[in-house]
């Protein structure tokens, strides 16, 4: 068999296997969305057989057959080349998977559902007792995933490179711990600003409606293409890809909060501008997919932060937000609602942190969760470890566990090594927006007229169209110009906030 037609062969299989988890994705959206109560064991079993089958096809010996006869020839000799790209993330799948014991994928994939519901009883009771059998579980067989992938330093690693592939535990130690120092003392000259701020109108009434139509119309002004996506609702806000060009967002709306739906949807918007402007040529390949958790996590946060929280957008906007909702927004001023959607302050839930305390509550988590796959922190334990380190950093210390370590069901759903990707969004966020700033002049202006074209274009040629050419750390270097670095978000923060809160 010659290179080009193994090559050709492990395309087929990659559309197979991508058809197959899309089938999934729908199934899974319609779950999450439309589904009857009556449907979930029905559900469970499609989806189940679905895994199966695909579990069977990524780890077949005929790919490693393929991968054999293709690595080394003359196909692949440019790492950064089409074929090259899309067999190296082919042979990272294929041994991640392949070294995984059936054994344990199937013990995790028992666990994961009955601790996950485990969680969320003992989360309601506030009783961390009777998740931490659970727990240990699952620490126990992420510690054994870790060890038959194989590690370079620590176990944590080999967790982390399912999300953020090339990045290893000790670049996210380094770069959160410059982070925690100069956050930690913009949160304490926050604290100490004389600025009132009058975030109880974000809490009057907003009809759903309006909300869904105003939503609507802002994620057509930033370029979401609904020709290719749409907007449901659901318990918990997601974006997943169908397919190349089905994109489905879910949102949750309250009509006694303008934020909780309204920066949801940015936030979901901003995942699916990434999924949108992947290129279809690459449809069903590695290629045609995102590079990170991460740097979708940074799409997501670009748009709902650092566009959608910014005074020049408002500009644009407050004026058709006032009209959509003239009771509660008709006598406020730009300034207040501008000052309100962006109040700072410690609390003790992350999902609900302002942006820039935000990234302390990933720091903790991030912490914690190393030290318990290190071994250095038994699961016993955790609950007065995580008040300690909230005392230490935000200066607060939870009731009780549910407003402490059981707020997240992350590690009920056995997701240990995926917190920090929050925060590497953060990150290599700041760094594209501010190249991109200083490549397209002044955005304020062309924001503060309803024009968002010339940063969407920005990002989709930096970025998007790449799919997954480039490892995260090395895509952000070639689109921004440095290695991933905790200044820019600093200094942006930094900017922001001053100017705000008058520090
Ligand atoms: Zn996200």
């Amino acid at each position: 068999m010659t290179p080009q037609a193994a090559y050709d062969e492990l395309l087929r299989r990659s559309r197979e296997e991508v058809l197959l988890r899309s089938c999934a994705a729908v199934l899974e959206w319609d779950e999450l969305t439309y589904m009857p109560p009556g449907g979930v064991t029905g559900r469970a079993n499609q989806l189940a057989y679905l895994a199966g089958l695909e579990h069977d096809r990524a780890t077949d010996p005929r790919l490693g057959e393929l991968l054999a006869t293709v690595e080394g020839s003359k196909l692949v000799a440019d790492a950064d080349d089409l074929p090259a790209v899309n067999v190296r993330e082919i042979r990272r799948s294929y041994d991640r998977l392949t070294r995984l014991p059936r054994k344990l994928v199937e013990e995790l994939a028992r666990l994961v559902p009955l601790a996950q519901q485990q969680w969320s009883t003992s989360r309601q009771e506030a009783d961390f007792a009777s998740f931490r059998p659970w727990l240990e579980k699952i620490v126990a067989l992420k510690r054994q995933e870790a060890d038959c992938i194989g590690f370079a330093a620590e176990p944590y690693d080999a967790l982390l490179e399912d999300y953020e592939p090339g990045t290893r535990t000790q670049d996210i130690v380094g770069l959160f711990g410059s982070l925690r120092d100069e956050l930690a003392g913009l949160v304490r000259a926050i604290g100490q600003s004389r600025k009132r701020i009058k975030s109880a109108i974000l809490r009057r009434t907003y009809a759903a409606d309006s909300q869904q139509s105003f939503g609507r119309e802002v994620a057509s002004a930033l370029g979401f293409d609904f020709e290719r996506g749409r907007v449901d609702q659901a318990v918990h806000p997601f974006c997943t890809q169908i397919g190349m060009s089905d994109c489905r967002i879910a949102i949750r709306y309250s009509t006694n909060n303008f934020s909780d739906a309204f920066f949801s949807l940015l936030h979901e918007v901003g995942h699916g501008l990434y999924d949108q402007g992947l290129d279809p040529a690459h449809d069903g390949t590695p290629m045609g997919t995102v590079t990170s958790v991460g740097l979708s996590e940074s799409q997501a946060r670009l748009w709902e932060n650092l566009v959608g929280r910014s005074l020049p957008f408002w500009k644009y906007f407050f004026p058709r937000a006032r009209q959509a909702f003239p009771e509660a927004l008709g006598k406020v001023s730009l300034g207040d609602f501008h000052a309100a959607i962006n109040q700072v302050g410690p609390s003790l839930n992350r999902v609900q942190a302002d942006e820039v305390t935000y990234n302390l509550h990933i720091l903790i988590r991030f912490e914690l969760e190393r030290d318990l796959v290190k071994g250095d922190l038994s699961v016993a334990d955790l609950p007065a470890a995580w008040n300690d380190a909230y005392k230490r950093t935000l200066g607060i210390v939870p009731a009780n566990d549910a407003e402490g370590c059981l707020q997240d069901g992350h590690w009920s759903e056995g997701l240990i090594g995926y917190f920090p990707t929050y925060t590497l969004g953060n990150l290599f966020a700041a760094q594209l927006f501010a190249k991109a700033r200083a490549e397209l002049g002044n955005l304020d202006q062309a924001f503060a007229h309803g024009q968002f074209a010339g940063l969407l274009d920005w990002l989709r040629d930096q970025v998007y169209r790449h799919g997954s050419r480039y490892p995260a750390p090395r895509l952000i270097e070639r689109a921004s110009g440095a290695k991933p670095d905790h200044r820019p978000l600093i200094q942006g923060l930094r900017e922001k906030y001053g100017e705000l809160y008058g520090i």
